[in-house]
């Protein structure tokens, strides 16, 4: 339960003065539903209101706070001009412009003859200095309460900036004392204020200095919710490694077969992979491990190799993959495989119905079947295994933490292995798999041919054109892909589209269309029509993203290189360069490319190190933007930027796995300040692991 001093953080935005039904839910959707969040959204920028020049000193376009005394009001003769208010110095004349004024109002503010302060932006307009809504007209007596520093929040339209700087002053009034939770000796090398304190000073910055990330205050917030997000981590961690495990050794008698089938040696990273996969199934605890390798590194011998583990050991295993293609071509390369070592093997996706796929769950239920291949059909309800062991899913970004749990209850004490060909930077690993154990596949498969990569203006489609058909008529085969702009499916089918009716002018009836809005049997249809070559070219959409295996192909064209990420565009550039031949990624762009845009082409021409992309890809875009969070299941950080707090991550693993080691109920004073951390930041499932106390 969460603790009763973080309530106050707890109730809802629209508890904070000014916000009423209206306004909270535009707070709500800038930061989150509670007090909490709007502490969490910190300033992007301040203004210093402290600057009074007289009016002749003001600079053109600053914001500027005057003495001035009200010459005349001259309200406006038709409704559309505006109202305007004559001030004057010693020095020269201020004119307040305000537009769309009703009553008079104004006049009743600044009487005529009285010296006031106001405070805005000025520019200048032939000799006269003008002041457009000034942001704040007060009376001499109150100038102390204009002439400060000003934080300036990240806004959303409608809300007004003066009442969301007011509810967080308010929600700062009422942050609470907290219990010190972090290691006083590392406070006091890092020499941070208190949470307290850094959080009240990252809301009053007094420069543009202090809005940076790495000051102390923004590094202490930083380093603590980095603390939460590993702490939680390894408290799940260890949870699991309570839970009950089996041990599973083979005889080795179906691998041994299987190698002998296999047309090529391991890679000595496959291999020593294996060594550790087999070990975690040989403890006596459950295996949850990350296989990390690049597209077409050998991550699909490596898990038949595992499940084959668990079938000499008498048991099941079951492959899931998040696609319908992928799945199919999953279960096609493995079946000739496991035929050699006399396994049986079926597919179940959710295009499997009524008889057939009662079949499959017979054999499966009897243990006739050794593995299953298939997509999220293999959660459903009435698939049972007799003894599943393994539990292996293919491209981990696709699925989430709950559905690798669903997938693992379907046995007793499943072992997880789970495979991503998305490199990920270290730092982002440890944040989303810091409950798990992680092997790489570092090597490729010998005999590779680099992937010659270019970049090419859009405006020179036509020359694109002529080359590719050069190279079709060579016998190449060639994946023509066109941006996915998430906002309009309809628009991303109408650009695919057209596309492919230009490029049918050139390439006639060899050329052929798949994109996410096509039924699976006909996607599979041209898919396997270009596979056996009856099609040259596919245009597709980034439905070819994952996976697909077609060694012939060698030439990608993607179109508007710059709209995907840099992992993307990696695992779209590793769909070719499978087979012997040379091959090529030509990167379409638009002319019209910002600076970071560039640099990040320039990555993928530079290198085809998915790992040394993946971390270019977070220095250059920050870790948000990455993987695209939302699909990636990364965590999100409100306050940690790990392109910038990097290094903090690596200190916050090191003292959770300290004081899960010390103190694993979180019992001590200091574990007991620990608990409000977790709470703090939503790591509630985490905490409930934990013994009250
Ligand atoms: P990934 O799933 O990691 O992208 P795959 O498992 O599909 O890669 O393997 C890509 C290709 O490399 C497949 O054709 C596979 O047979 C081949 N391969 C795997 N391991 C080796 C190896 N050690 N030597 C040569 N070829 C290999
Ligand atoms: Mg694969």
């Amino acid at each position: 339960m969460r603790p009763a001093i973080l309530f106050p953080l707890y109730k809802p935005v629209t508890a904070l003065p000014g916000l009423g039904p209206r306004l909270g839910k535009l707070a709500e959707k800038l930061a989150g539903p509670c007090v909490v969040d709007l502490l969490w959204h910190l300033p992007s920028g301040v203004i210093d209101r402290r600057f009074s020049p007289k009016i002749a000193e003001a600079p053109d376009g600053r914001v500027a706070t005057l003495t001035v005394r009200i010459d005349s009001h001259a309200p406006p003769v038709n409704p559309r001009h505006p109202y305007k208010v004559r001030c004057t110095d010693a020095t020269g004349v201020l004119e307040l412009v305000y537009f769309h004024v009703k009553g008079d109002y104004l006049a009743k503010q600044m009487p005529v003859g009285k010296t006031m302060v106001v405070s805005g932006k000025v520019e200048w307009f032939h000799d006269t200095l003008r002041m457009p809504h000034p942001d704040a007209v007060v009376a001499v007596e109150d100038r102390d309460e204009i002439e400060t520093v000003e934080p300036v929040y990240p806004m959303t339209a409608g809300l007004p900036a003066k009442t969301l700087r007011k509810a967080v002053r308010k929600a700062l009034d009422d942050v609470p004392e907290l219990a010190e939770w972090q290691d006083p000796a590392w406070l006091a090398r890092k020499d941070w204020p208190t949470w307290h304190e850094s959080i009240r000073r990252a809301h009053t910055p007094q420069d543009e200095a202090e809005l940076s990330a790495l000051s102390p205050w923004r590094s202490r917030l930083a380093f603590d919710e980095l603390l939460s997000n590993q702490l939680a981590l390894a408290l799940v961690r260890l949870n699991q490694r309570k839970l009950a495990g089996r041990s599973i050794v083979g005889h080795g008698g179906l691998r041994r077969k299987v190698l002998d089938a296999l047309p090529f040696a391991l890679t000595s990273s496959q291999a020593a992979s294996l060594e550790e996969i087999y070990a975690d199934m040989a403890a006596d605890r459950r295996m949850l491990r990350l296989l990390q390798g690049d597209v077409g590194s050998g991550k699909t011998v490596v898990a038949l190799l595992a499940m084959l583990n668990a079938v000499e050991a008498g048991c099941q295993a079951a492959l899931m993959a998040p696609t319908e293609i992928l799945a199919r071509q999953h279960a096609e390369s493995l079946a000739p495989l496991c035929k050699a070592a006399g396994v049986n093997i079926a597919l179940l996706t959710g295009r499997d119905k009524g008889r057939a796929r009662q079949a499959v769950l017979d054999r499966l239920a009897s243990g006739e079947l050794h593995l299953l291949v298939g997509t999220h059909a293999l959660f459903q309800e009435d698939v049972t295994f007799k003894d599943l062991a393994l539990a292996v899913i293919d491209e981990q970004h696709r699925f989430g933490v709950h559905q690798r749990l669903q997938l693992s209850a379907k046995g007793r004490a499943v072992d997880v292995l789970v495979m991503t060909a998305t490199p990920i930077p270290r730092t982002l690993t440890l944040t989303a798999y810091g409950d798990m154990d992680v092997s790489r596949l570092t090597e490729k498969p010998p005999g590779r041919k680099p992937i010659r990569t270019v970049t090419i203006a859009l405006d020179r489609l036509e020359e694109v054109v002529t080359g590719i058909h050069r190279k079709v008529q060579e016998g190449e085969r060639v994946y023509w892909v066109c941006p996915l702009v998430e906002e309009s499916e309809q628009i991303d089918l109408a650009a695919v589209t057209e596309r492919h009716a230009f490029l049918k002018a050139t390439f006639g009836e060899r050329i052929g269309l798949v994109h996410g809005k096509m039924r699976g049997p006909d996607k599979d249809a041209v898919m396997a029509a270009f596979a056996e070559g009856r099609l040259d070219v596919l245009v597709a959409t980034t439905v070819i993203e994952v996976g697909v295996n077609v060694p012939e192909a060698t030439v990608m064209v993607i179109e508007q290189a710059e709209r995907f990420g840099l992992a993307q565009l990696h695992q779209l550039r590793g769909r070719v360069g499978r087979g012997d031949k040379p091959s090529s990624c030509l990167l379409l762009y638009d002319p019209q490319l910002t600076e970071t845009a560039r640099a990040r082409l320039k990555t993928m021409r530079d290198t085809e190190d998915g790992f040394v992309i993946a971390e270019e890809d977070l220095r250059l875009r920050g870790a948000g933007e990455v993987l695209g969070t939302r699909q990636s299941g990364l965590p999100e950080f409100r306050l940690a930027d790990l392109a910038v707090h990097g290094e903090l991550l690596a200190a916050a693993r090191d003292d959770a796995s300290l004081i899960v080691n010390r103190d694993p109920d979180l019992a001590t004073p200091r574990g007991q300040a620990l608990r409000t951390l977790l709470y703090l930041f939503e790591r509630d499932a985490a905490a409930k692991t934990l013994r009250s106390g």
